[in-house]
């Protein structure tokens, strides 16, 4: 899903610290690249809490695990959660490749923009 979009955000390691991060409750952080651990998360009050549950349907999806991923039973928070989590992933990318065109456009002056593929 998430990392379908070209992404890869970080999943196993933290993305903050990169230390391993322990099967426990983490935080999405779209800015900051993936999941955070506890001591990390603070560091973005938007990141969208996750726990075990949730962390192994992104896993899933990431490794594109198709067997797993039938498997997974998702209720509804965890559906709410993923949701959370695809939406701020395309707010901020979305965002950013925004602000990068008028970033392009104002150093150009002249409206004429290529806009970058990423
Ligand atoms: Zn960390």
């Amino acid at each position: 899903m998430v990392d379908r979009l070209g992404y890869a955000p970080q999943l196993v390691d933290c993305a903050g610290c990169e230390r391993r991060l322990p099967e426990d409750t983490a935080w999405f952080s779209a800015p900051g690249g993936g999941l955070l651990c506890a001591r990390c998360a603070p560091g973005d009050p938007e990141a969208v809490e996750c726990v075990v549950r949730v962390i192994k349907v992104l896993r899933a999806a990431a490794d594109g695990d198709e067997d797993l991923w039938l498997r997974l039973r998702l209720d509804t928070a965890t559906l709410q959660t993923l949701e959370r989590i695809v939406e701020s992933e395309l707010a901020h990318h979305l965002d950013r490749r925004l602000r990068s065109i008028d970033v392009l456009r104002a150093i150009e002056g002249r409206g004429a923009v290529r806009v970058p593929v990423d």
